[in-house]
């Protein structure tokens, strides 16, 4: 497709809260990669709403397991049992390898159960004295929204005006696991860490610091878990991030493309040894686990189950990333990723990420900027080879006008 300027939309948002500054263009329409505004302008998503579009917009597999779903039970709470959420379980389980899964509905949701499972299970398991658990996190981290979840969080944007903040977060430098060592002591129930952080800037840690991490959760006796919301499900090539370095950790906490694109869902996936000691009334969800949301979940499981979608990640993944470095590269102050995700810092001085990505608009490609100079890219793994060529082809453009 040519290139063309694309107008920018008038979207009156007066009425919406201001906790967001999209970019100037209002969708009305999703297929595949690509998305559309009123006027017919297309738009190549290179963004898939942060990953949870692994599979695209509106894929036909799970548009219509939603119908089916939508026709028949949509909601029941957990105070009945359905006929989706435990087939959903076990598919879930069975990819993970784990025993356990409790399907939640947000990210930050799941990350807050992951929490409180680690601590309980460091209370009744290792011998944790009452309330004296601590978990260790990274510098750079992006688990969610929450209140507990922003106390354990380095950036000052996502901090600051939100304060007391929930103790019991020890905070050390992502990669760095003989900082690791020393934080874990005989209180620590848990590292938590993102295998890859997404919203850093698709910060990819030293080879080994998985493993190493592994090592030393197994010899302290200490949780390793792993927040795969955005890494997980295909992205980086393989079904999860810590694959790459073959680690099992101890907890998933999944979320994103779990819903297929179409409904929240995440979901923390363990052992019983951890996650039977989430009792009845200790912990819940209105809408976590409602059938429609397992209905999709268990397609995109089984999408996921032939490792096809990995297969195609890895293997475009690959071209991507060379492609960046020999046409982008050249031009910005560096760039990586793992599979078909990826992001690039601009060089200091030049115009924002924002403006970059602005820039990219006008050429009809989605992306989004992250802390001032970084631009993401996370293109869906369904994308169509030569779309994904043409989309390195107007970033390359817009770079080599940049430098
Ligand atoms: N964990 C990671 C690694 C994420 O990237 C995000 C969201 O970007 C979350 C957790 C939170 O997910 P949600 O926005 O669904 O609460």
């Amino acid at each position: 497709m040519t290139p063309t300027a694309a107008p920018i939309a008038d979207v009156d948002d007066r009425a919406l809260a201001h906790n967001y500054e999209p970019l100037p263009v209002n969708l009305v329409h999703g297929d595949g990669a690509w998305v559309r505004t009123e006027d017919g302008t297309a738009y190549l998503d290179m963004l898939s709403a942060y990953s949870a579009l692994n599979f695209g917009h509106r894929h036909p597999r799970l548009v219509a397991v939603a119908h089916h779903q939508l026709d028949t039970l949509t909601l029941t709470s957990r105070a009945y049992s359905n006929d989706q959420i435990g087939p959903f379980a076990r598919a879930l389980a069975e990819l993970c390898d784990m025993e356990r899964v409790l399907p939640m509905n947000t990210g930050a949701e799941a990350i807050e159960t992951a929490i409180k499972a680690a601590r309980r299970w460091g209370y009744v398991r290792k011998g944790v004295p009452h309330d004296r658990a601590n978990i260790v996190v990274f510098d750079g981290n992006f688990h969610g929204r929450t209140t507990t979840i922003i106390g354990m969080s380095s950036d000052p944007e996502a901090r600051e005006g939100f304060g007391p903040f929930t103790p019991g977060f020890v905070r050390v430098p992502f990669g760095d696991a003989s900082a690791v060592a020393a934080a874990i002591d005989d209180d620590t129930v848990a590292v938590l860490v993102e295998p890859i952080q997404g919203e850093a800037g698709v910060v990819v840690p030293p080879d080994g610091f998985l493993r190493a991490l592994r090592g030393l959760c197994t010899s302290t006796g200490t949780l390793l878990i792993a927040d795969e919301v955005q890494s997980g499900l295909g992205r980086t090539g393989r079904t999860f991030a810590f694959d790459h370095e073959e680690v099992r950790p101890d907890v998933y906490v999944l979320g994103k493309a779990l819903g297929g694109g179409i409904v929240p869902l995440s979901a923390v996936v363990a052992d019983g040894d951890v996650l039977d000691l989430l009792t009845p009334g200790s912990h819940g969800s209105t809408f976590g686990g409602n059938p429609l949301a397992c209905a999709v979940g268990r397609e995109v499981v089984a999408m996921l189950a032939t490792g096809e979608v990995q297969e195609r990640a890895a293997r475009l993944g690959t071209k991507f990333l060379d492609d960046l470095d020999a046409t982008v590269g050249p031009h910005v102050a560096s760039l990586r990723g793992r599979g078909l995700w990826a992001a690039f810092d601009l060089p200091a001085g030049a115009p924002s990420g924002r403006a970059f990505c602005e820039r990219l608009l006008t050429r009809q490609v989605l992306a989004k900027d992250t802390h001032g100079q970084t631009v993401r890219l996370a293109p869906p793994l369904v994308i169509d080879e030569r779309d994904l060529d043409w989309g390195v082809e107007q970033i390359a453009t817009v770079a080599r006008d940049w430098a």
